[in-house]
């Protein structure tokens, strides 16, 4: 005797609907044998697809035991029935359920790989199968261009390729002509030599021939059971092992999902381009706003605030010679090195009876580009300024202001300079400067010298010594500062009249004074003979000064001594890169070989709003993100609607959640990359400039490779996300349903 491979022991099935409890079928008993051909019957609505559905694991059962080789399935989850289905369950249903945009080639291949064989193990088999169902034309072909009949055959040689010892049958002649109907039941029939096949039909004449055993059903019972032939004895029961689908076939698969229905892929690429566009426009929006306000504060320190500055000084406070800009300079990222950085920060105003022109001052040596009106300097005191043309001065006023000779005055005091006397002898109109923004004056290397020794000494701590006492010289007080003139003689000071007090017998003349001076970096001290006084009526003749109330109380002194107290080589520089990304990598290589660094960004104060800016930029791009994620999943889970049907099949033929789940993955990772180095390369072509787009030229500015990274991982993450939420919806309903619901 064969041993049960299937037996039913009092079960029943039932539906909960709404509250609603539907009968599928009650206390059925029924043992199945393998080799048996058992055709069950009974009018619409008697249960017998619910039967069939219950042995086949598609649908669970509420009382009762079933048993599958002598064990209880009532405890099994629906792993269990998966493999159950697996090992077990060749389906045939009455409308096809085949992958319609498969070949009938792929719909038998699908089964074996999702079984674990590699593509080409399972090729002669492959064919072998379409040969044995007579379909070795049509191998190639669509299933969607297939006739009923055909498409039949094909599910029946999907259902052998499982080589699973029960085949069951829902209704497989349902759609199908009779002469079709023929040839399907007598290959089912052959089928049931070595298997249990169990067939429900509505059409028991057409099968009598063939069939082993007859069971009537009529409202959820068994109202007819008989044998009709015997069954062989003494067959083999041969239960295949399976194993997972491998990483190829899944990629394969995955791969094929993606491109086989042309509309659904241009759908879901338009998505991810809509997706990928919005998010890298977003998010470099954000950079944009981040850097601007970032590099939007303002400085008591600085008065060049350029984004790509680095001040620097060396770490044992020693003074740069040129061995240490020959190695500086062999650092790539950097654009121009400033030696005397303190004139960057310095901002003066050119000043005469019409004119006043506010500028920060810098080295002629770094003027780029031609000038707009005038010439180019030919000594010391000729300069070029660079401005913007709807400047009052130095657009409007250009004519008058050309050749015109300047004052400088300091910024802070007010007060003019008196060593120094300037000529613009050119201007440069540049779009970079706004109306607002500092205009520049290039200068050549002797004012340059001249005001950074002036700026020393802003930054230097200097006491003078009358007598026995010090006076502390404030640079922003003209009592006791020091000024350079050149009609005084080496070693010698003039003073104001006004400090003769200090003196014995209140009388400076011909009384030493000792300059004493420190700084962070040098301390220095200069002797000196007090030559001659000065009061109102003298200065203009003795120093051709006629401002004598701004200049009383300062100490002149020659240019000469004046040099040898303030220049003392240069202590800090200043760096340019040449890209704004580059500067914390250039900041690390200048640590590396041994300087202090300090961005200018970092010097900034930054008021309550652009924080603000930064916190909602942050917000707003979250948002954006999360918003983005439900509307692509939306359109998406819309799009792959049209797959249901097809997850719903490879469920059916034993592909687990997870290998669902992997599949859909795999598929919108694909689109996804797609989508992403389409932008990329379209990004990458207006960097080339081949063509120019605004909005992408912002993000090349603004992001950086990190950026790119994020916003892929983003992406991919997303591409994730929408996977798992979709397929999770998909198991939430169970594949009869999603069959019966797609049919
Ligand atoms: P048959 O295949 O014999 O036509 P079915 O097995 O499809 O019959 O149906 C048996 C009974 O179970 C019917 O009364 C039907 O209304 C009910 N039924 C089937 N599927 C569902 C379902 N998903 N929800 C509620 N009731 C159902
Ligand atoms: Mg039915």
């Amino acid at each position: 005797m064969n041993k049960n491979i299937i037996k039913l022991k009092n079960v029943s099935k039932f539906y909960y609907n709404k509250g609603i409890i539907a009968t599928g079928f009650t206390r059925i008993n029924l043992e199945f044998k393998i080799g048996e051909f058992v055709a069950i019957t009974g009018e619409s609505g008697s249960g017998k697809s619910t039967l069939l559905n219950v042995i086949s694991g598609l649908d669970t059962y509420e009382e009762g035991e079933m048993y599958i080789n002598g064990k209880e399935t009532s405890h099994y989850n629906e792993k269990d029935f998966e493999n159950y289905r697996r090992q077990y369950i060749g389906n045939i249903f009455q409308n096809f359920n085949l992958v319609n945009s498969y070949t009938v080639y792929q719909n038998i291949e699908l089964v074996l790989l999702l079984n674990g064989n590699s593509k080409k193990e399972i090729k002669d088999k492959v064919l072998q199968l379409i040969k044995d169902v007579d379909l070795y034309k049509f191998r190639n072909t669509l299933v969607s261009k297939l006739s009923g009949g055909q498409k039949q055959r094909v599910a029946i040689a999907r259902a052998l390729a499982k080589d699973t010892p029960i085949i069951i049958a829902d209704e497989p002649t349902g759609n199908l002509d009779s002469t079709s109907a023929k040839e399907i039941i007598k290959l089912l029939s052959i089928i049931s030599k070595d298997k249990l096949v169990i067939i429900v039909t509505h059409n028991y004449e057409q099968v009598e021939k063939y069939v082993t055993r007859k069971i009537k059903m009529h409202d959820g019972k068994i109202l007819e059971d008989k044998t009709i032939l015997p069954t062989k004895e003494n067959l083999k029961q041969k239960i295949p092992n399976c194993s997972n689908i491998n990483l190829t076939s899944k990629l394969r698969l995955g791969i094929r999902n993606t491109f086989n229905i042309i509309p659904k892929f241009l759908l879901i690429l338009a998505v991810y381009l809509f997706i990928t566009v919005a998010l890298t426009s977003e998010y470099s929006a954000f950079k944009k706003q981040e850097f601007i306000a970032e590099t939007s504060g303002y400085n008591y320190l600085f008065q060049n605030l350029e984004d790509n500055r680095i001040i620097i000084k060396k770490q044992d406070n020693t003074p740069f010679n040129t061995n240490d800009y020959k190695n500086i300079s062999t650092i790539n990222n950097i654009d121009t090195i400033v030696e005397n950085d303190l004139l960057l920060d310095k901002t003066v105003n050119l000043v005469n009876d019409n004119f006043w022109i506010y500028a920060t001052v810098n080295n002629i040596n770094n003027l780029e580009g031609n000038i707009d009106k005038g010439r180019m300097p030919t000594n010391d005191e000729e300069v070029i300024i660079v401005g913007n043309i709807d400047d009052y001065y130095i657009g409007y006023m250009a004519d008058e202001l050309l050749n015109k000779e300047l004052s400088l005055q300091d910024i802070y005091t007010g007060e003019i300079n008196n060593d120094i006397k300037l000529k613009v002898v050119g201007i440069q109109y540049s779009d970079t400067i706004d109306y607002y923004s500092n205009n520049q004056i290039y200068v050549n290397n002797t004012i340059i010298e001249k005001l950074t020794y002036q700026i020393n000494q802003q930054y230097s701590h200097i006491n003078i010594l009358f007598q026995d006492k010090y006076y502390n010289s404030n640079y922003y007080n003209n009592f006791f500062k020091i000024s350079p003139h050149s009609k005084i003689n080496k070693g010698e000071a003039y003073i104001s009249n006004d400090l003769n007090y200090l003196c014995p017998n209140n009388n400076c003349l011909n009384q030493k004074i000792n300059i004493e001076l420190e700084n962070i970096y040098y301390k220095d001290n200069l002797n000196l003979t007090v030559s001659k006084t000065y009061n109102k009526q003298n200065l203009k003749t003795l120093l051709n000064i006629e401002d004598y109330e701004s200049n009383n109380g300062v100490i002149f002194i020659n240019p000469d001594d004046y040099n040898s107290l303030f220049n003392k080589s240069t202590y800090q520089s200043s760096i340019f890169v040449k890209d704004v990304k580059l500067i914390d990598e250039t900041v690390n290589l200048l640590n590396e070989k041994g300087y202090n660094t300090l961005k200018i960004k970092d010097t900034l104060i930054q008021d309550g709003t652009t924080q603000l800016i930064k916190i909602m930029g942050t917000v707003v791009t979250i948002a954006l993100v999360i918003v983005l994620f439900f509307i692509s999943y939306f359109v998406i889970r819309v799009i792959l609607k049209s797959r249901n049907i097809y997850f719903a099949t490879i469920r059916m033929l034993g592909a687990t959640k997870k290998i669902s789940k992997q599949l859909l993955i795999i598929e919108l990772l694909t689109v996804s990359n797609i989508a992403y180095f389409s932008f990329i390369i379209i990004i990458y072509l207006n960097y080339l400039n081949i063509f120019n787009i605004e909005f992408i030229n912002t993000i090349i500015n603004y992001l950086t490779l990190k950026d790119y990274l994020i916003l892929y991982s983003i992406l991919i993450i997303m591409s994730c996300l929408i996977s798992t939420k979709f397929s999770k919806k998909l198991f939430k309903e169970s594949t009869m349903k999603t069959i019966k619901e797609e049919v």
